[in-house]
C-alpha cells in the first residue's frame, strides 16, 4: 500500500477537482459508502469464481464474529446503499464515487493493493443511449483532462442466454486444447471459462485467436442493441475498436462491455473499465433495474498525466509570509495570518522565532511576493510593515486591513476565504 506525499498530490487534487466538475456539468451526484462491508456483499454481487472474490479480498472476522471485507470495489457498494435507502423507487440514479479500494494483488507499476478509483453508476436505464452516455462522461473527462493516446475497445456479452450457449461452445473448445493452456486458464474451464478469454499469458492469448467469439454467439436481439450502441458512438464521434475477446472480470456483466486503455502503461494499460450489469440489482435482492457503469483507475491516470506533464496544477506557493520577533508581536502575527487567510490570501507564518534575517531568508525561498512583517515597534505602533520581496514596490508601514486589501490588488486571492475575520 502507498503513501501519498503532498507533491504529487497537487495532481491528484486537480484529477478530483475536474471530476467533481465534470459530474456536476452531467448532473451526476456524489455518493459516499463505507470501506468496509459483510464479505456476503461481494460473494454474491460480484461472484465466487472471480479473481477479485477467490484470490484478492481482505477479509477478516471482526469481534462480533462477523466476516468483513475491505470493499475491492465500488458497484456492489453503491447498489446495496442505492437499496437500502430506497433511492431506486424514486426513479433512475445517476451516481459517482470516489475513494480508496483493496485487492490483493501483486504490487508493481499501476498495481498497488490499495487503489484509488472514480467510478459512475446509471441505475435504472436500460437504453443503449444511456451505454453511449456513461462512455461518453467518461471520455470526455479523460479528454478533459488532456489525457493522450487512448483507445476505446467495446464487446458486447449479450443476453444471459447468449452467455450460456456462448459458455458450453467456448468450455468444449478450451477442453480440445486444455494441453496447451497455461494451469491457471486450464483450471478455469470448469470455474469461469469467459476469464480465460483476459488471460495475460502470451502462448494461450495466441491459441485463443482462433477461438469462437462472443459476438457471433449474440441473439438476434443482442446484437441488434450493440448495432445501435455503435452506431450513437460513432454519431458522437468517439472511435472505438471491436475487441471480441474483451470480457469483464466480475460475473455481473451483461451487454456491452468497454474499456479504456493506453499504450503507454505497459502490462498495466487499462485505465477505466466498465459495462452493464443488468442482473446485480435483483442479485442483491432489489427490483429487475438495469445498470450501467464504469470505474477508473486514479494511480494509472495519474502515470499518465504525469508522464505527460500537460496539466497546470495551481501554484501552491504562498502568496504572502507573516514574519515576527518578540512576544507582543508573535501574538499579533497569528491573528494577522487569520485575518489574512480568512480574506482569501495563501498566508505562511513563520513560527520558529529566529532573527529576521533568517526569517527573510525563508521567506525569499517560499516564492511569496509580499512579506508582513512585525517586529517591537510595529507591534507597539499597532502597524505591520508590508515588504514586496520582489522589490517593486516600496516598504510601507500599513494598518492590517489595508497591508492585506494592498496584497489582494496585484494577486487574485486563491478563493475559499470566509471574509469573516477581514
Ligand atoms: P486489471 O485487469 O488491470 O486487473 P480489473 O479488470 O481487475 O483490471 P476493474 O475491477 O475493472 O479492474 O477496475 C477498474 C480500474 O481500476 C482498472 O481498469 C484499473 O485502472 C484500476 N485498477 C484495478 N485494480 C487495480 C490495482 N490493483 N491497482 C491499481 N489500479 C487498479
Ligand atoms: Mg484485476
Amino acid at each position: 500500500m502507498v503513501d501519498l506525499l503532498p507533491e504529487p498530490l497537487a495532481l491528484w487534487q486537480h484529477v478530483e477537482a475536474t471530476a467533481r466538475a465534470h459530474f456536476r456539468r452531467a448532473m451526476v451526484q456524489e455518493i459516499r459508502t463505507p470501506l468496509l462491508e459483510v464479505t456476503e456483499l461481494f460473494a454474491r454481487g460480484i461472484g465466487e469464481a472471480t479473481d477479485v472474490v477467490g484470490k484478492e479480498m481482505y477479509t477478516f472476522l471482526d469481534r462480533g464474529e462477523r466476516s468483513c471485507t475491505l470493499r475491492p470495489e465500488g458497484t456492489a457498494s453503491v447498489v446495496r446503499a442505492a437499496l437500502e435507502h430506497g433511492l431506486l423507487s424514486q426513479g433512475p440514479q445517476r451516481l459517482w464515487y470516489s475513494g480508496p479500494m483493496f485487492r490483493y494483488e501483486r504490487p508493481q507499476a499501476g498495481r498497488q493493493r490499495q487503489f484509488h478509483q472514480i467510478g459512475l453508476e446509471l441505475l435504472g436505464q436500460a437504453s443503449p443511449r444511456s451505454d453511449a452516455e456513461a462512455i461518453a462522461i467518461a471520455w470526455d473527462l479523460l479528454q478533459d483532462l488532456g489525457v493522450q493516446g487512448l483507445a476505446l475497445e467495446i464487446n458486447s456479452l449479450g443476453a444471459p442466454e447468449d452467455r450460456q450457449a456462448y459458455r458450453q461452445a467456448l468450455v468444449a473448445w478450451l477442453r480440445q486444447r486444455a494441453e496447451a493452456l497455461d494451469p491457471d486458464s486450464r483450471q478455469r474451464i470448469d470455474t469461469n471459462p469467459l476469464r480465460v478469454l483476459d488471460s495475460k499469458v502470451p502462448a494461450t492469448q495466441a491459441l485463443l485467436a482462433d477461438a469462437p467469439t462472443l459476438l457471433e454467439a449474440l441473439g438476434l436481439e443482442s446484437a441488434a442493441r450493440f448495432g445501435q450502441v455503435q452506431a450513437l458512438l460513432q454519431e458522437l464521434a468517439i472511435p472505438f475498436r471491436l475487441n471480441p475477446r474483451l470480457v469483464r472480470g466480475l460475473d455481473y456483466y451483461s451487454h456491452t462491455a468497454f474499456e479504456i486503455t493506453s499504450d503507454q502503461l505497459g502490462a498495466q494499460a487499462t485505465v477505466c473499465g466498465g459495462g452493464r450489469y443488468d442482473g446485480l440489482v435483483e442479485q442483491l435482492g432489489g427490483p429487475p433495474t438495469p445498470a450501467i457503469g464504469w470505474a477508473l483507475g486514479m494511480e494509472r491516470l495519474l502515470l499518465l498525466l504525469s508522464q505527460q506533464q500537460t496539466q497546470p496544477v495551481e501554484a501552491s506557493a504562498p502568496q504572502a509570509c507573516v514574519l515576527s520577533r518578540g512576544a507582543a508581536a508573535e501574538a499579533r502575527a497569528l491573528q494577522l495570518a487569520r485575518r489574512a487567510r480568512s480574506a482569501g490570501l495563501r498566508v505562511e507564518l513563520d513560527l520558529t522565532g529566529a532573527a529576521f534575517g533568517k526569517q527573510f531568508r525563508r521567506a525569499d525561498r517560499s516564492g511569496a511576493r509580499w512579506a508582513l512583517v512585525i517586529g517591537e515597534e510595529e507591534a507597539a505602533a499597532g502597524r505591520v510593515r508590508l515588504k514586496d520581496l520582489r522589490g517593486e514596490d516600496p516598504e510601507q508601514l500599513l494598518e492590517a486591513a489595508a497591508a492585506i486589501a494592498r496584497i489582494q490588488a496585484t494577486q487574485p486571492p486563491a478563493g475559499g476565504g470566509t471574509a469573516k475575520l477581514a
